[in-house]
């Protein structure tokens, strides 16, 4: 399933549709209007000033029909509630981590983790931060420090696991900070590098030699489902086995994770934190009473946690993967066509442009990457997300943090675009991309100290 074994093939949908919700295409002038009042952000636009939404692939995706019958068996007791019982059982038996700890989505999974180990001075390597598990690290006064292979800083590189670790540069680290790492953290797949996979080889050495100082080894499991996909189709000698085998062997290598179910567990809202570390457990259920709840809930709904049970087997489906990732690589072939610059290969849950060579006029005082998101709405209604120089730049600066990359990316939510619909939406991103050359810079009016993505405000140059 998937996709038929034909070239130019179209992705082959294991689902029927049972529901479906309206959707209108706003016009130029509504487009026009909506910018404007906007701020030129587009995570200021509500969702009838879009037509497709390739905001985010977080918490965006379609339930199933199991998902939906579960909220109806919810057990919405305080203390000891069955669904906690079952979500419990199924996040054990696909990680082994023996202790869970329900969260209502990744970053406050984040934030027990974060809060609870570390401290100014301290250091976390990450093979590449989300941002928010970056803002996590800042907010407790550690530093970040991404450690991920010189290929995953190439756009055009078409290593295979580009969301792999660098191990030499780990060693030196953790053998020059000791005391001072509390965790190293591995993102599987790195979302900030263009949902690039990271190998079962890679983390293997990775492990080892956190194991050899002392040092846990953390996953952000947020999509590790599509992370086993690719190892499947890629790593040698694992070609024949399920996701959840491989699942096992690469939790097995950790000694926890946090968790966004909004991603690989096909569900609106719901995450977790989960370790081996019977003690650290204790500390995290403390935090997780003063800013989430009691650890039979966690900030959710226990109808939620039923669903997300159901969601993280059923993101385990190698039917429902494959159709997912040959959706992404069909926007691919379609721009790629058109000649389009993205990152390649394309990774898990969307196409990241290549603003660079996109909008190689821009210099980075214009956030090209901000102006490319804005064209790509205005022309059809489209709405995509940068991930560059606004995303991981403080205060005003127009800097990009230590990412040398500057990426729009299309995130593709689950099951919820049809073909046409990403016809649609690669077609609107290759008109833009034809008159590339008369496309503006923007400047930033209200720049906020961290996460500024999300209510900065620009304004045309
Ligand atoms: C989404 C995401 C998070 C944060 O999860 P939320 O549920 O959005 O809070 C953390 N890490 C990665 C890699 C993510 O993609």
């Amino acid at each position: 399933m998937g996709r038929s074994s034909d070239p130019g093939s179209l992705p082959l949908e294991p689902f029927r549709i049972k529901v479906v919700e309206a959707i209108a295409c706003p016009t130029r002038e509504e487009r026009e209007a909506a910018l404007a009042s906007a701020g030129f952000n587009l995570f200021n636009l509500t969702s009838e000033q879009v037509y497709i939404d390739l905001l985010t692939d977080s918490g965006t995706s379609a339930m199933s029909d199991r998902q939906w019958a579960a909220l109806m068996v919810g057990d919405e007791t305080y203390a000891g509630s069955r669904n906690f019982a079952h979500f419990l059982e199924v996040v054990r038996d696909l990680t082994g981590f023996p202790h869970v700890i329900p969260a209502h989505q990744g970053r406050a999974a984040e934030n027990l983790l974060f809060s609870t180990l570390a401290r100014p001075g301290m250091i976390v390597p990450n093979n590449m931060h989300f941002d928010t598990t970056r803002a996590h690290v800042l907010r407790n006064g550690a530093e970040a420090v991404n450690l991920a292979i010189r290929e995953a800083y190439d756009p055009e590189s078409a290593h295979p696991f580009k969301g792999n670790m660098d191990v030499g540069k780990l060693d030196a680290l953790l053998g020059s900070s000791a005391g001072k790492v509390p965790l190293v953290m591995m993102t599987l797949t790195n979302n900030t590098g263009g949902g690039q996979p990271v190998s079962l080889s890679n983390l293997r050495a990775v492990s080892e030699s956190c194991r050899r100082h002392g040092v846990p080894l953390y996953l952000d499991m947020c999509r590790w489902a599509e992370n086993a996909f690719f190892v499947r189709e890629r790593e040698e000698g694992q070609a024949g086995r399920s996701i959840r085998e491989i699942g096992r062997d690469l939790f097995a290598l950790a000694d926890g994770a946090t968790m966004s179910a909004k991603k690989d567990g096909l569900v609106n809202i719901g995450g977790f934190v989960a370790t081996r570390d019977a003690a650290l457990a204790e500390r995290l259920k403390e935090a997780l009473i003063v800013f989430e709840g009691f650890p039979t809930y966690g900030g959710l709904a226990r109808r939620d946690l039923e669903a997300m049970a159901v969601g993280l087997l059923e993101a385990t489906d190698l039917d429902y993967l494959a159709h997912r990732i040959a959706q992404v690589r069909f926007v691919a072939e379609r721009l790629d066509a058109a000649g389009v610059p993205f990152l390649k290969p394309v990774g898990g849950h969307g196409i990241y442009l290549d603003v660079r060579r996109f909008l190689s006029h821009l210099p980075v005082e214009d956030f090209p990457g901000q102006a490319l998101a804005i064209e790509i709405y205005r022309e059809g209604g489209v709405r995509s997300v940068e991930v560059g120089s606004v995303m991981f730049g403080d205060g005003a600066s127009p800097h990009n943090g230590d990412s040398p990359l500057e990426l729009v990316r299309l995130a593709i939510p689950r099951r919820v675009y049809t073909v046409s619909h990403l016809a649609y939406a690669a077609d609107a991103v290759v008109r833009v991309y034809e008159r590339r050359a008369s496309i503006r810079g923007v400047r930033m009016t209200h720049a906020p100290e961290h996460l500024r993505h999300f209510t900065a405000r620009f304004a045309p140059k």
